[in-house]
């Protein structure tokens, strides 16, 4: 965590602090929840000034507000590089839209007992001019951090939308393609709005785009991301429960979700068809689903014995790499053609 070897009084102190924020406030007979992050820069080791000092705390209790709150860290060096590439990731992404950097790939689901093509994902990809293809796990949380996610989300669903077109007018394509949609979008308030304007000038059925949204949304607002899910639900959009199991969403909230379908993550896929946990847990999701009327699908497939076992379960669809890896547009045309 640190370079810094405190002396065990000090480290008291500091715990000391984090523990009298743990317990909420109390103000007028009503709870207050505080969380604190706490940065240390230490004289003369980390700097002559007190500006330089203040700066290089700050830095630090950014690193404890991103380890998770109701933390402390302590400054060092590694610290401010991790800034300084955050800022010109910040600059990069800014620049990825003007020069249309990004790229949809996209990866299938199939049925798991007909075998046949009902969906794709789409999967963003960033083209970058230096570093080659960068995946989405590398800029897509400093996105939402930025709130960049807005707008890319955005571009993400049109050109899903004018993809879905080429593929219905050029290849009779009847099925749907799935768009990610981080929490950060489904929270803004321009976000519906948004998603019908895209939806109505592409000109394509929103009953053919499905729209995964991650468990963890649905745990930190769950009043909020129901209510505007059952107007996206109640435009016809579908809904896919993303990650699902990686969180612990409570059972009554997600009896009022209006959701299609649960997405088994991989995760749970990975010890299958052996593993006693995955062999429990993914055989319970599809029992849930059963008993809440919602369809299943299993991602990270990648191995015959797996999607056996899944089919075998009762899980309706899958997508994984047995199946095929995400592709461009251009390669998954030829793939989807070589099976017709
Ligand atoms: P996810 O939504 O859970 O997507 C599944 C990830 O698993 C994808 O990684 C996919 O390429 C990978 N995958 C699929 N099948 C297999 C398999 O058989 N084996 C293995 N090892 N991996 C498999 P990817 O494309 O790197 O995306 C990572 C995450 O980034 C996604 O996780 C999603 O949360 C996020 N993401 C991707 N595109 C978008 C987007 O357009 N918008 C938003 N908000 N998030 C996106
Ligand atoms: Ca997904
Ligand atoms: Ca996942």
């Amino acid at each position: 965590m640190d370079n810094i070897d405190l002396e065990g009084s000090r480290r008291e102190v500091l715990q000391k602090f984090i523990q009298v924020f743990e317990s909420p406030f109390t103000v007028d007979d009503k709870d207050f929840n505080v969380s604190m992050s706490m940065g240390i820069s230490r004289y003369p080791l980390h700097g002559q000034s007190i500006e330089t000092l203040n700066q290089h705390a700050d830095t630090a209790m950014y690193e404890a507000k991103l380890a998770g709150k109701n933390t402390f860290r302590i400054y060092c060096e590694a610290m401010s590089l991790n800034v300084i590439s955050r800022m010109e990731m910040e600059i990069d992404l800014k620049a990825a839209v003007q020069f249309q950097q990004f790229e949809l790939y996209y990866q299938p689901q199939l049925c798991l007992k007909t075998h046949k093509v009902v969906g794709f994902e789409a999967l963003i990809r960033w083209n970058h001019p230096t570093k080659g293809l960068v995946a989405p796990d590398d800029f897509i949380p400093l996105s939402e951090e930025l709130r960049f996610i807005i707008p890319m989300g955005l571009w993400v669903l049109k050109q899903a939308c004018a993809d879905l077109k080429i593929l219905q007018e050029t290849m009779g394509y009847d099925g749907y393609i799935a768009v990610n949609v981080s929490g950060i979008q489904l929270e803004d308030s321009d976000f519906i709005s948004q998603v019908q304007k895209v939806i109505e000038s592409a000109e394509v059925s929103p009953k053919k785009i499905e729209l995964e949204v991650t468990e963890s949304v649905i745990i930190s607002d769950p009043k909020g991301s129901i209510a505007r899910l059952n107007i996206l639900r109640g435009m016809e959009f579908n809904i896919a429960l993303d990650d699902f199991g990686t969180g612990y969403s409570s059972l009554s909230d997600l009896k009022k979700l209006p959701v299609n379908k649960l997405k088994i993550d991989k995760s749970f896929v990975d010890d299958l068809p052996d593993g006693e946990d995955d062999q429990a847990i993914s055989t319970a999701i599809i029992s849930l689903a059963k008993a809440m009327k919602m369809s299943t699908i299993a991602e990270g497939i990648e191995t015959e014995a797996q999607m056996t076992y899944l089919a075998q379960n009762g899980c309706r669809y899958g997508q994984g790499y047995w199946f095929s890896k995400p592709k461009p547009l251009a390669e998954i045309m030829d793939w989807l053609s070589s099976r017709i």
